[in-house]
């Protein structure tokens, strides 16, 4: 069974409000195995609403419409619904003791005259019950497809959809099953590989033909603030058959991607590095120039992440790399600030104060000022220190070239030491 889903309003289009209602109505979806083939956002303007309304009732089993049911001029959608079936509208009876009830019941005083609109519904449509506000949603059939119109409201629409809807799109599952019209429901399960290291095309390259559109779980990538995660949608007859495939795909993916990958769904870097940390006792300090801290505030977002972080040192002036961290000043005056060498003795320094296993250092031009010829904003070093068993510090130093305003310098620069810290 295929859905499609459109959410109505000005507010959505022009950007202010952010639909989160197709969001939540996708998973919930997915979860009863209706495959969602389309998210639509429209105007509040009437023959955009009844146009595509029409448009993807041709194409789907179910269509799964959002807000435009307020009692305002700009509310659209039952007119927009009933231009789309070719009927007109009409007061329900039913309706309006509904939008009364609400009224007297909950609200408790009579219902104005405005809201008399929202008790109007399109010839030979049904009402759908709101007992979380005035509008009632509108069942209707159109195109072989039946459509659920709820508020806008997403505590509203929410209630409604778990309440009416979706027991309703279940029954009509089993009704067509029973028709043998081929529409069996199926499992739709999802997971994301996440991977920090690799570009998006660099990703796709080594997945190769995982990420062939007819194959079963189908595998995309998305990229968010340097991640790249790997997403699976299985769709199968049975949960144990898309399980089974979900974990087999996933390990394929690990066996491609290799120590890129760091996780799975929520999980992010800095809980990759404190799980591997705890799981071999060891623990890490920081010496953060460039990055303010940041690399700090990521490890310690992870609870539990006081077994390993030792603590950090903010080292923004010369003085301060001197002073905290023991960096010799000949060194700082030959190499400047933004140095392999400054970066080294940076991360070394922090292990020698806090007595930790592995010491992070970095130091680097975020911008947008600052750049030179030699040094463009972006150039990052950044040194990860470890004590050998010996006592011996050994350091390995890298250096990012990094592109991007100043938050993204900084970003990719933290996470790129806590993906050394994993290696
Ligand atoms: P009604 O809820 O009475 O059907 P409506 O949805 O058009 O009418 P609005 O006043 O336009 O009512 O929207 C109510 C609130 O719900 C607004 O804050 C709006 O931004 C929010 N909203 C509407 N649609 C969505 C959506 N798809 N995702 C998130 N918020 C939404
Ligand atoms: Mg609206």
């Amino acid at each position: 069974m295929n859905a499609a889903i459109i959410s109505i309003g000005d507010e959505l289009v022009l950007g202010q409000t952010v639909d989160t209602n197709s969001a939540w109505l996708s998973e919930r979806l997915a979860a009863i195995g209706v495959k969602v083939g389309m998210h639509i956002t429209v105007e509040d303007e009437l023959g955009a609403v009844a146009e595509v309304i029409e448009a993807m009732c041709e194409r789907s089993c179910v269509v799964l419409v959002s807000g435009g049911l307020g009692p305002t001029e700009d509310d659209l959608t039952r007119a927009g619904l009933a231009r789309a079936m070719g009927v007109d509208v009409v007061q329900s009876e039913e309706m309006l003791a509904s939008v009364e009830g609400y009224f007297r019941d909950k609200i408790g005083r009579e219902m104005p005259a405005r809201n008399r609109v929202q008790a109007m519904k399109p010839v030979g449509t049904e009402m759908i019950k709101n007992d979380w506000g005035t509008a009632p949603g509108i069942r209707a059939e159109l195109d072989g497809a039946t459509v659920f119109v709820m508020p806008g409201v997403p505590s509203e629409m929410r209630g409604m959809y778990e309440h009416c809807v979706e027991p309703a799109i279940q029954e009509i599952g089993k009704k067509d099953e029973v028709e043998g019209m081929g529409t069996l429901r199926r499992v739709i399960l999802t997971k994301k590989v996440n991977t920090f290291g690799l570009g998006e095309s660099d990703v796709g390259e080594r997945l190769g033909k995982l990420m062939r559109r007819d194959r079963n779980p189908v595998v995309g990538t998305t990229v968010s603030e340097g991640i790249c995660g790997v997403r699976i949608r299985a769709e199968y007859e049975d949960a144990d058959g898309a399980e089974k495939a979900i974990a087999e795909t996933v390990g394929l993916i690990e066996e491609k991607m290799g120590r890129f990958v760091f996780g799975c769904d929520d999980e992010r870097l800095q809980d990759a590095v404190v799980q591997a940390l705890q799981r071999t006792n060891r623990t890490v300090a920081t010496a953060e120039s460039c990055t303010g801290g940041l690399i700090g505030k990521m490890i310690t977002d992870v609870s539990g992440s006081s077994d390993v972080y030792k603590g950090g040192y903010v080292t923004y002036s010369n003085e301060m790399k001197m002073t905290c961290l023991g960096v010799p000043k000949e060194v700082l005056e030959a190499y400047g600030a933004v140095s392999r060498e400054v970066a080294g003795a940076m991360a070394k320094g922090v292990i020698e104060q806090t007595g930790s296993d592995y010491g992070v250092g970095v130091t680097g031009i975020a911008g947008p000022g600052g750049g030179s010829d030699e040094k463009p904003v972006g150039t990052v070093w950044i040194g990860i220190a470890s004590r050998a068993k010996n006592g011996e510090i050994r350091c390995y130093t890298a250096l990012l070239n990094q592109w991007g305003d100043r938050a993204r310098v900084r970003d990719r620069a933290a996470k790129c030491c806590l993906q050394a810290l994993r290696f």
